[in-house]
């Protein structure tokens, strides 16, 4: 059975006094949900990841990091490493989010090894992947995610593919209100298991969990969510308000 995972990248947004607030609310209102229908993860800014952390050790909620380095340590100014992620208790982490390749032009090789980086300090990767507009518009969508997922996954064991978690997030929709349809993204998240089964296993590939992430929000959480390869959603602007990130988890 594969686990449905709601994650909310809170991206660069909201001061630690409101980071506090939003996961207080959420924590409070998700108690039962968290058992019952999905692992929830919050991925605040890493300044608040500490405090975060702290506020929802006693409850089933996980933290996750929006990025890390591929190194565990060194002169590497300004950067967060995945030991030190690992040792303060978080569990996801984000690699390859559009705008981190986009604006600081990371590559499928250079995640690769971040993926490597994270998996072995023990931390389960969120490795995502999508089209642009132009590239959907060109009807590159398969060849693209097809590639993305190969270049920076495919290195990996089948006991490690089995510890990462996909986000598909065609570009066009990230922040944009525009959403993909439930077919479109049904589509892509079953061509993406066809293609792990290739390489893997069917058992391997039936086992990983799928995110779609592109305006995911209450009114059309339940229908994207009820798709067959469809195992959760990495959520943006949504997961800012307590109120439409818990009616997310509640349409599951
Ligand atoms: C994201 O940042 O991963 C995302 C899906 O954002 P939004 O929900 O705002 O489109």
């Amino acid at each position: 059975m594969r686990k449905y995972i709601i994650a909310g990248n809170w991206k660069m947004n909201l001061t630690l006094e409101e980071g506090y607030g939003l996961a207080s609310e959420i924590k409070w209102m998700v108690a039962d949900e968290v058992n019952n229908k999905a692992e929830v993860v919050l991925i605040p800014p890493y300044l608040h990841l500490s405090g975060i952390q702290n506020l929802l050790k006693d409850s089933n909620i996980k933290t996750g990091a929006q990025n890390c380095h591929h190194k565990n340590k060194g002169a590497y100014t300004g950067e967060i490493s995945p030991a030190m992620l690992a040792n303060m208790g978080v569990t996801y982490v984000i690699i390859g989010h559009s705008e981190r390749r986009q604006y600081n032009g990371e590559t499928n090789e250079q995640l690769a090894e971040k993926i490597n980086a994270a998996l072995e300090n023990g931390l389960t990767p969120i490795y995502c992947f999508g089209e642009t507009l132009w590239e959907r518009e060109s009807n590159l969508e398969l060849t693209i995610t097809e590639s993305q997922v190969r270049e920076g996954l495919f290195h990996l064991t089948e006991e490690q593919i089995k510890k990462v978690v996909l986000a598909y997030e065609p570009v066009w929709a990230i922040g944009t209100g525009k959403t993909a349809t439930s077919n479109q993204a049904q589509e892509i998240h079953a061509f993406i298991r066809s293609v792990l089964t290739e390489k893997y296993t069917k058992a391997a590939a039936e086992s990983i969990s799928i995110l779609y992430g592109g305006s995911m929000k209450p009114e059309n959480a339940k229908e994207l969510l009820s798709c067959a390869d469809i195992d959760g959603g990495l959520i943006g602007g949504a997961a800012l308000e307590s109120r439409s990130f818990v009616e997310i988890i509640k349409s599951i």
